[in-house]
């Protein structure tokens, strides 16, 4: 197996017939946009849904709805076992115990309850069991300069909260880490690693296993950002031996609204709370309170109840077809869309070229053509793309541009649809050359 932990290329990719069959639970690939059948290449944005699991949620709205963990009647017990038996499904799908699966709302949420669990543990909060979390001046922060501004700005704000210092793990020219710099960058100061598993621009696949053992060498907490890598590859944290993981449900076939955080059993009790209130107690006074383990100590208020059922609902979609075959599926797709890519004139892919282990995801600059231009003129024939700087401006820089255009897949796309996207792209560059 690769070092990401999952095995692309030992898995037969999915056939044409399989994904025509598939594509039939997904009712919106078989609209019409600007009078032409949707091409959706997005999916590293948000995934389309399966009706398996908008079914889910509609069935727990119409048969179970009740407040979880609150209530003494059937209902409320109902949902409050539906609730947890989410919890287990997603547990079991990326190598997790129950109990180390926090709900979030995103992504986005689960880095920064990590970075304000660690700044209130840097205020003396959480007690004794939070001693070994404090974080201060001379400490060091270490990201990569192709974070997603998700795991970026949340530890450039937990650096100026407690005065440590962000350092980053620069890339080379063809978008790859720089690991023979990563020694110096990564030292005996370092208490937090935060990178991504999959980069949401280059499609690169890092070496989660050489970064956690340069870590663990200098005693640094780990925090994966697999948000790319949840939804495409199979995705086991404890073989990984990552700290912290999170990602969104919504990338990976569920709705919106709801997002895991991964984090070992040991840290999530010692860490202190983020977000305080109801459902997360055990006892309150006027003057305090008292914690609940986690998870739920993470968990306050009213929680995402039908969504974290959908997301396991999209976990068993996700199972059924088989992970393994969906990843060998993408990196066929992948490279053909950077051999397709990098055939045409004038444009410059981002990041590795065939044959480097990648997902189903290229971004390109065609210098001379603004990426929002080339959007619209793929959207008039149908083809949905993302343009800009996909929430990574210090990357693009890296880059000396200031938007790219990328092209996303997943289970559903067809070779057919990246061909078409290829040649719509050809005709683009000659409208617009
Ligand atoms: N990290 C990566 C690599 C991403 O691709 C994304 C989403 O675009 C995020 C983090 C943030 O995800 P969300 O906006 O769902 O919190």
């Amino acid at each position: 197996p690769s070092s990401a932990g999952s095995a692309p290329g030992f898995a037969s990719p999915l056939t044409e017939t399989e994904i025509a069959v598939l594509r039939r639970d997904f009712g919106i690939l078989g609209s019409q946009v600007n009078g032409h059948p949707l091409v959706y290449l997005d999916s590293g944005a948000t995934s389309q849904k399966p009706l398996s699991v908008l079914d889910a949620e509609r069935a727990y709205y119409l048969t179970e709805n009740a407040a979880v963990h609150r209530g003494a009647h059937t209902l409320a017990a109902e949902a409050t076992e539906r609730f947890e038996n989410a919890r287990e499904t997603v547990a079991r799908f990326v190598g997790a115990q129950p109990d180390e699966v926090v709900w979030t709302s995103n992504a986005t949420e689960g880095i920064n309850l990590v970075a304000y669990a660690l700044s209130n543990a840097s205020l003396g909060r959480g007690g004794p069991a939070a001693e070994a979390l404090r974080i201060g001046p001379g400490d060091e922060i270490v990201v990569t300069e192709m974070e997603h501004h998700a795991n970026l700005i949340p530890w450039q704000e937990l650096a100026a909260r407690t005065g440590a210092t962000l350092k980053y793990i620069p890339i080379d020219d063809d978008g790859t880490l720089r690991l023979e710099v990563t020694a110096q960058v990564i030292g005996p100061r370092t208490r937090v690693l935060a990178f991504t598993h999959v980069s949401n621009v280059l499609g690169v696949i890092n070496p989660v296993a050489e970064l956690v053992a340069l870590a663990r060498a200098v005693g640094a907490l780990v925090l994966l950002d697999a948000c790319q890598s949840a939804p495409h590859l199979t995705l086991d944290v404890a073989a990984l031996d990552v700290d912290f993981a999170v990602f969104s449900g919504h990338k990976m076939l569920a709705p919106t609204g709801i997002g895991v955080l991964y984090g070992r059993r040991e840290l999530l009790n010692a860490m202190p709370p983020f977000l305080t209130g109801g459902s997360m107690i055990t006892t309150v006074t006027m003057e305090k309170a008292e914690f609940l383990p986690a998870p739920q100590r993470f968990e306050a208020g009213t929680q995402k109840v039908s969504q974290a059922i959908a997301l396991a609902a999209a976990v068993d979609y996700l199972t059924a077809v088989g992970v393994d075959r969906i990843a060998a599926h993408e990196a066929e797709l992948g490279q053909r869309l950077v051999s397709g890519l990098r055939a045409i004139p004038g444009v410059k892919v981002l990041g590795p070229g065939v044959g480097h282990e990648r997902v189903g995801l290229a971004s390109f600059d065609v210098p001379g053509i603004h990426s929002h231009d080339l959007g619209q003129f793929l959207d008039d024939r149908g083809i949905a793309v993302r343009v800009g700087h996909h929430c990574a401006q210090p990357l693009h820089r890296r880059f000396g541009v200031v938007s790219s255009t990328r092209a996303s897949t997943y289970l559903y796309t067809t070779a057919g649809e990246v061909d078409e996207f290829l040649a719509a792209t050809v005709d683009a560059i000659a409208f617009f050359g």
